[in-house]
């Protein structure tokens, strides 16, 4: 029987587990939603069958349920060699993926505060996990610490110094996984060493950021404290002037309203009115719907603005990359957004952009580009498994 490597990414309501081979061949998947609430329930990948959830079940009910399904389909007879989870904020201690052991469970648990909805919930993930399978080996891999090599000029905001030394108030950047697997499959594919190779790496999902990778390390990058910075997101408004705060408390609206329409109200959803799904409004604006149009319009003029300011921290750029549920499928995004952006010298060709993926073509630049423009799916939960083994196996410890 093959060694096997468990990802988990536990959120607030939900729990995803995926199961590699160590040659990093994924062989399973599943997912437990709306844990907590009355229809909570699992399932895995490419079965039909959902496995039903106790009203009252928690993460860790939820993954035992995941666990005994794929031990039932004979997809896992022995403990895992490792587990890896994803965790969305290392604070300054992290600058790497780190084996989980007392001293490092305290740390996740200082940077809580730093990131109160997700830190506490991992945590969960990570307990449930040593419960079910003592002994084993378990890695925490942070969003944020890829992002831990930006420059202080970068990192910092203009505010009193005393929030940063007091309180850590400053830029971390989230998505680490995904733009530095970007990063080295930018590398893979263009024949060049990783350490030399510098990008703009886009991930466009229902959360979405950006980031100016110089010789392979971050050095710029759009979120900022919180997940909240930066481009237009599904339902996370980006960029807003901070004055809004005083103007919003003057027409009555409190803190916690105000985090409910910048996270959850805003972004695509709320400019369109209508959904955050990227692919749902692309059908809304084609048929004539207004608001769906503009959100479009505003999500692409913001990115490329976005692309713009990165260049700000590169002395080169091998590629463009474009990532992410929207960034690798919505062929509409990327050239509105590249419309905006021919006087920097980054042009696309038509049919290689429309055509990507039906030909497996990742570079979708047109011959008078100044720089190359690649497509590039994502895979983080590969990278999480990836870190997972070799810090099992090398039984480093942060
Ligand atoms: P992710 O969070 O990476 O799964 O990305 C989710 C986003 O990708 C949603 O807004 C989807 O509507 C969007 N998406 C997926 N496929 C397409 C597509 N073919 N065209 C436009 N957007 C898409």
């Amino acid at each position: 029987m093959e060694a096997m490597v468990l990802v988990i990414n536990c959120g607030s309501s939900s729990l995803k587990v995926a199961l590699f081979d160590t040659s990093l061949n994924k062989l399973a998947a599943g997912l437990a939603e709306r844990i907590g609430g009355p229809d909570a329930f699992a399932s895995l990948t490419g079965t039909r069958d959902t496995l039903p959830l106790a009203t009252n079940a928690g993460h860790k009910e939820a993954l035992q349920t995941l666990i005994d399904a794929l031990r039932a389909q004979g997809l896992l007879r022995e403990a895992p060699v490792a587990i890896g989870h994803r965790v969305v904020h290392g604070g300054e201690t992290f600058r790497e993926a780190a084996l989980i052991n007392n001293p490092v469970l305290s740390a996740i648990h200082e940077c809580a505060s730093l990131a109160p909805l997700h830190n506490p919930v991992n945590l969960v993930g990570i307990e449930a996990t040593r419960e079910l399978f003592p002994g084993v080996s378990q890695v925490a891999v942070f969003d944020t610490a890829f992002h831990q090599t930006l420059p202080d000029y970068a990192y910092r905001y203009a505010l009193p110094e005393r929030l940063y030394k007091d309180w850590g108030v400053r830029r971390y950047g989230f998505h680490g996984t995904s733009h530095s697997f970007m990063a080295s499959e930018t590398a893979r594919l263009l024949n060049q060493s990783p350490e030399t190779t510098s990008i703009i790496s886009a991930h466009l999902g229902n959360g979405c950021s950006i980031t100016a990778i110089r010789d392979g390390a971050s050095v710029d990058t759009s979120m900022g404290l919180t997940p909240l910075e930066g481009l237009v997101m599904g339902t996370r408004s980006g960029d807003i002037d901070p004055g809004l705060f005083d103007f919003l408390r003057s027409k009555g609206i409190n803190a916690e309203d105000l985090h409910r329409l910048l996270n959850h109200d805003s972004g695509l959803l709320g400019l369109s009115g209508e959904t955050n799904d990227m692919r749902s409004l692309c059908e809304l604006a084609e048929q004539g719907h207004e608001a769906s149009a503009l959100a479009i319009e505003v999500f692409c003029f913001r990115l490329a603005r976005y692309i713009a300011a990165m260049m700000a921290s590169l002395t080169r750029l091998d590629a463009l990359v474009f990532t992410g549920g929207i960034g690798e499928n919505s062929a509409l995004v990327r050239s509105k957004t590249l419309a905006h952006l021919s006087l920097v010298g980054l042009s696309l060709d038509a049919e290689r952009n429309r055509d990507h993926g039906k030909q497996r073509e990742y570079r979708i630049e047109s011959g008078d580009s100044r720089f190359r423009i690649l497509v590039i799916p994502t895979n983080e939960e590969r990278v999480i498994a990836s870190e997972a083994l070799t810090i099992a196996r090398s039984g480093a410890s942060h």
